[in-house]
């Protein structure tokens, strides 16, 4: 029965499995959620409760569960070739086919596609290819990289280096030599104390100070998200992403942005860097929407500029790119991004999102009058709402406590949303439509009306 097999699943994972980020104070506790089906936009758990999924799996799931033209282009590749390698020269129609379309989509010059298997590892591969694209101009010394407080760009060795939430700085090694946090870029001007240009001249001075510090023939690369997700959908104040970008090519560095969780329709475009933001990274690295979770992928988009110059100064006697992964530009996973990029642009998933996501935005600020909410912010479709007392803002044990409350309220209410610190996130599928948006929002403000 379904009692009983939800008690095994539990107790399954109890024993055996070790989640990432998991909690290990309850490590074996049989405590799981275990989400056994999900339909459009609707996750159901073991027991058959209904759940609205505002989290959009994990920022990644955009045109919903159970897409059957998904399904159906992830099993036609798995039936007419599953894998083959596609290290040195030996190619896949699913990836060439990925590469010709994302450069068509991308913006500017960035017309070259490097397959990974995750956003983690598209990071450490756009970071690497920094790292080549100077050493072989002879500049192996321009090596260190520029990340901020309160970043996230994954889990590996080196991409967890570049993430700035102190409280993951935990018993793990971390890399020091070479990685350097600014300051958190963040402007909210319904609780600033300072004017945007003041929080802008602050922020340059604070990223230029360090430039000269290390020494900007030391520096390869700047790494930035256009918003920060996980550290809390942290909006830099307008005019920053540009400025940013003045400084790294007045010092000669490259800039990667970190689209993971912004490209792909999240902020109502394929990619968001050019369109809301006036930049032109060197590299955008993407993953997440790019396949609408379907199937693990990333990729780093990367500048003919940058290839061009990677080709010519590549050693006579070692031309080769040592980079990459058994799964980089799996044949399924291709296949399935392909089918989503076309679906997207089919069923116009872009101009949906910059329709409702203001309205999104604007339905949720209502919520800022409610005396626990300190302030709520985002941009289109990722959003949070930021808990607090009364008393002192930001992570404070009691502010964190009164999140968890709402958001236990939102589950209790069959609405998903993700619990960070003292903060509720948002980033529902990009196909939800109005009435599933004043679900988000009515049960939310249900929720803080009953933490109060
Ligand atoms: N970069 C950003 C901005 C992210 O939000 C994430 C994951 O949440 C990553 C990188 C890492 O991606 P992945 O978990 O697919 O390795």
């Amino acid at each position: 029965s379904d009692t009983r097999e939800h008690h095994q699943l539990r107790a399954a994972d109890a024993a055996n499995l070790l989640h990432p980020w998991a909690d290990l104070s309850a490590l074996g506790d049989e405590s799981a959620m275990v989400i056994k089906s999900a339909k459009g936009v609707h996750v159901y758990d073991s027991n058959g409760k209904q759940y609205l999924d505002a989290i959009g799996g994990m920022w990644c799931i955009t045109l919903g569960y159970g897409n059957e033209e998904l399904i159906e282009a992830m099993a036609q590749q798995a039936r007419e070739m599953v894998y083959y390698t596609p290290f040195g020269d030996m190619s896949s129609s699913p990836a060439a086919r990925l590469a010709k379309k994302l450069a068509e989509l991308a913006p500017g010059d960035l017309n070259r596609a490097h397959f990974t298997t995750c956003g983690s590892t598209a990071i450490d591969s756009a970071v690497r290819t920094a790292h080549y694209y100077f050493a072989a101009q002879g500049r192996p010394e321009k090596r260190h990289v520029l990340s901020r407080r309160n970043a996230y760009h994954g889990s590996t060795y080196l991409a967890a280096s570049l993430c700035g939430k102190l409280a993951d700085r935990t018993l793990f090694h971390y890399e020091a030599d070479f990685v350097h946090h600014l300051a958190s870029p963040e402007y909210d001007p319904d609780i600033a104390t300072e004017s945007a240009d003041e929080r802008l001249s602050a922020l340059l001075e604070d990223m230029e100070s360090e430039i000269n510090r290390i020494g900007a023939e030391n520096i390869a690369c700047f790494v930035a998200e256009p918003i920060l997700a996980s550290g809390g959908v942290l909006v830099p104040p307008e005019g920053y992403h540009k400025a940013t970008l003045d400084l790294c090519h007045k010092y000669d560095i490259l800039y990667i942005s970190d689209e993971v969780v912004t490209a792909f329709g999240r902020l109502g475009h394929f990619f968001a860097s050019e369109v809301h933001f006036d930049i032109l990274p060197d590299m955008i690295v993407a993953a997440k929407g790019i396949s609408s979770g379907y199937q693990p992928l990333g990729v780093v988009m990367i500048s003919d500029r940058i290839i061009d110059s990677i080709k010519a100064n590549a050693p006579e006697d070692n031309p080769v790119f040592s980079n990459g992964y058994t799964y980089s530009g799996h044949p399924v996973a291709c296949a399935t991004a392909i089918a989503n990029i076309n679906i997207m642009e089919r069923d116009n998933i872009c101009a949906h999102v910059q329709e409702l996501g203001p309205y999104f935005l604007s339905e949720l600020r209502k919520l800022s009058s409610s005396p626990i909410v300190y302030t709520v912010r985002g941009h289109h479709l990722m959003a949070c709402v930021e808990c607090w007392t009364g008393e002192e803002a930001g992570p404070t044990e009691r502010n964190i406590a009164l999140a968890q409350r709402v958001d236990q309220y939102c589950e209790e209410a069959g609405v998903l949303v993700r619990p960070y610190e003292n903060l509720c996130i948002m980033s529902p599928p990009l196909i939800v439509d109005r009435d599933d948006v004043d679900r988000i929002v009515t049960v939310m403000g249900d929720a803080i009306k009953r933490a109060q």
